[in-house]
């Protein structure tokens, strides 16, 4: 699969007259896994949806692959996002769950039963196919999520604080599978995340946000140990 960019441009958004993102410059490289940290209301999620699609900026470039996506709609955008609430169909089965987007896509019925098997082989479900939502544990319900945006093999992945709510312990396992899947996939993926050990433990670069402004951008242990101001030596735990 060919591995795509991601640039914001001097990106801005307002809700109403509130300016939620301020003149955002992030260039996310082909097959990175880049993470969005920030507290709660810093933009995290406002950012990922204008990516999606489902947010518009008011000003600035959005670039995928090189090429401006303004106005192009979610469903043409070759982009997966999971949520953090999973949205997963409750009457429907692991498979079909799964299978949705292919549907949708008017995928062939062969290619649609091999690309949800595997996609289910992928995430260690394929014992569950059967199941719905509610008879899998929180972490099996995540795998779930992630199938079903992986099978439709988006350019990008978007995950909106996939693991938040997981307990402590499958976090951190899940954590280690995210990674390895994306290693695996070599998909240019962004992870939203408000903890800070999730994201210095998992990013190859990272960003952080504090009222929708970029506060500073590199590697985990360069923010670690150079962190620009305060706000950001306290995120990233210098300070603690
Ligand atoms: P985060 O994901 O980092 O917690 P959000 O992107 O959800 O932050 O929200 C950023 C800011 O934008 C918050 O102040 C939030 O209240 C506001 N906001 C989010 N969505 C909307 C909306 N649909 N309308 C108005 N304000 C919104
Ligand atoms: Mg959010």
């Amino acid at each position: 699969m060919k591995k795509v960019g991601v640039e914001c441009r001097d990106i801005s958004l307002s809700y109403g007259k509130t300016q939620v993102l301020k003149n955002l410059n992030i260039s996310i490289e082909p097959g990175e896994f880049f993470a969005l940290l920030g507290p709660s209301g810093s933009g995290k999620s406002t950012l990922l949806r204008l990516i999606a699609g489902f947010n518009q900026h008011s000003s600035g470039q959005l670039l995928v692959d090189g090429k401006d996506v303004t106005g192009i709609p979610p469903w043409k955008r070759n982009i997966g996002m999971v949520f953090q609430s999973y949205a997963l169909w409750p009457h429907m089965t692991v498979f079909d769950n799964v299978a949705f987007g292919l549907v949708e896509r008017k995928v062939p019925r062969a290619e649609l039963r091999e690309r949800t098997e595997a996609a289910l082989a992928l995430v260690g479900l394929s014992q569950y196919a059967k199941r719905r939502p509610n008879e899998l544990s929180g972490g099996q319900q995540q795998r779930v999520a992630l199938a079903r945006t992986i099978v439709i093999e988006p350019q990008v992945l978007l995950l909106d604080e996939p693991l938040s709510n997981l307990d402590k312990k499958l976090r951190v396992q899940m954590r280690r599978e995210l990674l390895a899947l994306q290693r695996r996939l070599g998909i240019t993926t962004i992870f939203v995340t408000h903890d800070q050990e999730e994201a210095m433990t998992t990013a190859d670069r990272m960003a952080v946000l504090d009222h929708g402004v970029v506060q500073q951008i590199g590697s985990p242990n360069n923010l670690f140990d150079f962190p620009v101001n305060r706000f950001v030596a306290n995120f990233v735990g210098t300070m603690n």
